[in-house]
């Protein structure tokens, strides 16, 4: 009889999903764009996330590209009213757990990636530019992205709503702008968003694992497309609240969600 495989570990994961979203023709990134994160141990604020480091290529990414850092030191600088670029710089050396690779340190965009794993239930965090969402997200049409569903499949996989971020300055005001944003989300909803789309920039997907994380980035992707198709083509019909509400709390949508999402166990 053979053997069953080993468990893929978490940082083998991190480093499939990376490569999947950096395949060429997905078109999500090029060159050094994106980053992904997951989440090591903890909950909240606490604990620990790999995250890609600044300058690593997703279609080429190799475990020594991955960082590990403390969430708490990174989330505790959004409370400081005074911390600019130099306590950013600083935060990140101490929030960094000595790995074999010294020289690999965290984009900016790291800060963001805590804020999501801090503040909502996610485990991992995909962080792309695709063309196709772009294309909305630079035009004057970013808010159909959050207007309303288009068809059922995409409430299945994104969730009843979607969080459209205006552009602010990368970095401490853009963590602090979106920690608020999924927090005022949460309180008018009563849960977190899947997916959030940050105008002139990209997505961020908040999987419970690298699987839905895919799944998620696919689905904007797709929302995305056919948002440009219909407006293209006499006007977008989005369902009605009433529509979209059923296929949200209907039990056989439901049991479709659980099934997507990924059931291997990853072991570290
Ligand atoms: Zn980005």
């Amino acid at each position: 009889m053979i053997p069953d495989p080993p468990a893929p570990t978490v940082v083998d994961d991190l480093v499939a999903l990376s490569r999947t979203l950096g395949e060429p023709a997905r078109n999500l990134a090029i060159l050094a764009e994106g980053n992904t994160s997951v989440r090591l141990d903890g909950e909240g604020s606490s604990g620990r996330m790999l995250v890609k480091a600044s300058g690593a290529w997703l279609a080429r990414l190799v475990p020594e590209d991955l960082v590990e850092l403390h969430l708490a030191s990174l989330v505790g600088l959004l409370d400081r009213e005074d911390a600019g670029d130099d306590q950013v710089t600083r935060a990140f050396t101490e929030a960094t757990v000595a790995r074999d690779a010294p020289s690999a340190r965290p984009s900016v965009e790291a800060l963001l990636h805590a804020v999501c794993l801090s503040e909502t239930p996610a485990r991992v965090v995909a962080h792309t530019h695709p063309v196709a969402v772009n294309g909305l997200l630079c035009s004057g049409s970013a808010d159909l992205l959050g207007a309303g569903a288009l068809f059922p499949d995409q409430i299945v996989v994104l969730g009843r709503h979607v969080l459209v971020v205006p552009y602010v300055d990368p970095g401490l005001p853009l963590a602090r702008h979106v920690r608020g944003m999924l927090r005022d989300f949460r309180a008018r909803h009563g849960t977190a968003p899947r997916v959030l789309f940050l105008r002139n920039h990209g997505i961020f997907a908040l999987g419970a694992s690298s699987d839905e994380a895919l799944q998620i980035t696919e689905m904007a992707v797709k929302v995305a497309l056919v948002l440009q198709a219909a407006a293209a083509t006499g006007g977008v019909v989005f369902l009605t609240d009433e529509q979209a509400d059923r296929i949200d709390s209907r039990p056989d949508e439901h049991h479709r969600r659980r099934s997507l999402v990924a059931r291997e166990k990853v072991s570290r």
